[in-house]
């Protein structure tokens, strides 16, 4: 099996709650300086010339870290990911998605979840710097912030590493 000391390793809280994402290389640091256990390898061996170390997939903290309930980072990639890369004024996917003010910043508009939302080229185009009734358009739905559960959280990692799920799930 293939790797790279950059691939992404889900790191657990000490009670299972999955925290965050690091690369095997950070990983295997915590391993070593016994701050994380090993959870699950799956991914083959680190070799050294003396040994062979499990290359992490799954590590869990051995100390317990307190932190605020997460939130979807807001950028423009998570809002195309929260909108199901459809343009939220004709419906269409588009393999170039713009993002949208919905209220122009010229006006005021926020750069917030609830005031951006993806939009093909085309309906940017003619929404132009105006509001959506200005431009005579419709939203399909009102924008709001995702829901930060695990899931969605790391979401765009389980495509490659399905082995997370029953990690993610439920949290
Ligand atoms: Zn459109």
């Amino acid at each position: 099996m293939t790797f790279k000391l950059n691939d992404p390793v889900l790191v657990l809280n000490a009670n299972f709650e999955p925290l965050n994402v690091c690369t095997i290389r950070r990983a295997m640091g915590l391993i070593v300086g016994d701050k994380a256990n090993l959870v699950l390898n799956g991914r083959g061996y680190i070799h050294t010339i003396t040994e062979a170390y499990p290359c992490p997939s799954i590590i869990r903290l051995q100390r317990m870290i307190k932190r605020p309930h997460p939130k979807v980072k807001l950028n423009k990639q998570e809002v195309f990911r929260r909108d199901n890369y459809t343009c939220q004024y004709c419906g269409q996917h588009s393999d170039r998605l713009t993002l949208d003010h919905v209220m122009p910043r010229h006006l005021g508009g926020a750069h917030s979840w609830e005031n951006l939302v993806t939009a093909c080229p085309a309906c940017n185009h003619r929404k132009g710097g105006r509001t959506v009734a200005q431009a005579n358009m419709r939203l399909l739905r009102q924008p709001q912030a995702p829901s930060a559960s695990a899931l969605y959280i790391f979401g765009r990692y389980l495509n490659h590493h399905n082995e997370w799920v029953p990690y993610v799930d439920g949290w």
